[in-house]
């Protein structure tokens, strides 16, 4: 028989180069983001087309099967939590899921979304939700075949897709968090609506030169600890975050000449991203122990370095005679009061992208209130332009004019993603728990960004959260780190606190 650490470096060994291949796709997906000139997509498409069969052929071979089999049943692995114990037990995970999906469901639903989101693209355009909905129908379909494939308990279909992204979540967590979460923030919209004091926007709509721009947002990055030796900053079209690998973390932004927030808070919310994969542990490359524990964890660092800290008055006590310097035409005149509160204007708007810290959940509980009877079979496709408008004048008081403004203005659904929303708003209630726990630890976090540090609260990420790799399942991971369970109520609690004096409004 052989021993239990050769078959344990034999599986590490397949993990390894399973997860090179896949920072191989990276590198050309970045580069198909940013570079690749227009001819290059159909050779590039080929190259990625073959790179996913052989990660698919290398992650279900049967003798990583056979080594998972065999090592679950050695009780000299490890203790509970250790590194191979982990490894082994996120591997089979893994392994399970992408040997559960039949080759050709998973032919399909690549067909089929690839198709769908070309459709989605004209039917966005063109406003009319018609042109979508048969490939809406098929891609639900196929994902309801998904959930059972994978398999769920307690009849509730969307708990499979939902753990894709957010392992260990089941619909009925969810539903505990945002069923209050929604009630508390469906009155804090309408107070502010209600409420005579106004920021004045229009000054983040003045001309901010797109390389001051550039030059201020890559320093005040680099401020808080994003690591521009293991990294670098380029321009999209869709903003995104790729973590490569070890020493090679690629942001991604785009500029607005005429409007400072959208790049500066997208070059926050990735360097929040991407300072959590160069904390990872270089060492466990390639092993769960080395990659990030789900998408909400994920979205809680973005989030945490984009509104907690970056939309915070401290934070521009500090940075703001820079970006007055930066920008003396737009800002030269503006006081740091009037600056602070538009960029944290708060009002209902109709798209998710471009929402504020406070109507943003609004949306995604919106997308969750739909998908999850979508999946069930209980809503029907072609009824969701109907039933988005009437929950979203529900939720924000205003209705949407049409559909490229309604339903039709994430490429989620059309790619396939389903179950992925909930992550945003678990990512903003995670963040508001972990910044509260840091804060604490730390003894007062607003006093240190006031002066222009931001090391502690990233080394305190770092320990906490990015050196943890997949060690515990996101849950419990926050319940270790905080001392609470998942909540609402932090966040409930940061939003009157911050908003409530900035628009003269109270909780009742
Ligand atoms: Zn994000």
């Amino acid at each position: 028989m052989a021993a239990t650490a050769e078959l344990y470096q034999e599986l590490v060994g397949r993990l390894k180069e399973t997860s090179l291949l896949g920072s191989c796709v990276n590198v050309l997906g970045w580069d198909e983001q940013t570079y690749l000139p227009t001819q290059g997509a159909e050779h590039r498409s080929n190259q990625l087309g073959l790179l996913a069969g052989m990660i698919h052929d290398r992650a279900t071979h049967p003798r990583v099967g056979e080594l998972l089999g065999e090592l679950g049943q050695r009780s000299d692995l490890g203790e509970p939590d250790s590194a191979p114990v982990v490894n082994v037990r996120e591997a089979r995970r893994y392994y399970d899921r992408a040997t559960k999906l039949p080759k050709s469901l998973v032919e399909e639903l690549s067909r089929v979304t690839s198709l769908g989101q070309q459709a989605w693209v004209k039917a966005r355009k063109a406003s009319d939700f018609a042109q979508f909905r048969p490939w809406l129908e098929k891609i639900v379909e196929l994902k309801r075949q998904e959930a059972r494939c994978i398999g769920f308990d307690g009849g509730v279909p969307y708990d499979a897709l939902l753990d894709e992204y957010e392992p260990g979540m089941k619909v009925g967590d969810v539903q505990a968090v945002f069923t209050p979460l929604r009630e508390a923030l469906v009155k804090m919209v309408a107070a502010i609506a209600g409420a005579s004091k106004k920021p004045d926007v229009m000054i983040l709509h003045r001309r901010f030169p797109v390389e001051a721009q550039r030059v201020f947002a890559t320093d005040v990055a680099k401020r808080i600890g994003f690591d521009f030796e293991a990294g670098r900053l380029d321009v999209t079209a869709h903003p995104f975050c790729n973590g490569i690998g070890p020493g090679d973390c690629r942001l991604t932004t785009r500029y607005n000449e005429n409007h400072f927030p959208e790049a500066f808070f997208g070059v926050l919310h990735e360097a929040g991203h991407g300072m959590y994969e160069q904390g990872l542990d270089r060492g466990a490359y390639g092993t769960p122990m080395g990659d990030s524990v789900s998408l909400g964890i994920h979205e809680s660092q973005s989030r945490m370095w984009e509104n907690f800290v970056g939309r915070s008055r401290p934070f521009w006590s500090h940075f703001y005679p820079q970006a007055q310097a930066h920008f003396p035409d737009a800002l030269g005149t503006v006081s740091l009061c009037d600056f602070y509160g538009a960029i944290n204007d708060v009002r209902p708007s109709f798209i998710r992208v471009e929402a504020d810290e406070v109507t943003y959940n609004l949306h995604i509980m919106l997308r969750f209130e739909l998908e999850q009877p979508l999946i069930s079979g209980d809503l029907n496709p072609a009824d969701v332009p109907t039933v988005w408008t009437e929950t979203f004048t529900r939720y924000f008081g205003i209705v949407p004019p049409d559909d490229r403004r309604g339903c039709l203005q994430d490429v989620h659904w059309s790619g396939g993603m389903l179950g992925y929303f909930p992550t945003y708003a678990l990512g903003n209630m995670y963040a508001a728990q972990l910044y509260n726990a840091a804060d604490r630890d730390l003894g007062g976090l607003e006093g240190q960004f006031a002066k222009g540090e931001f090391q502690p609260l990233k080394e305190w990420l770092n320990k906490h959260i990015h050196h943890k790799g997949k060690q515990y399942r996101p849950q419990r991971l926050v319940e270790m780190v905080t001392g609470e369970k998942l909540s609402p109520q932090p966040l409930i609690d940061h939003l009157w606190r911050k908003f409530g004096p900035l628009y003269g409004v109270g909780r009742e």
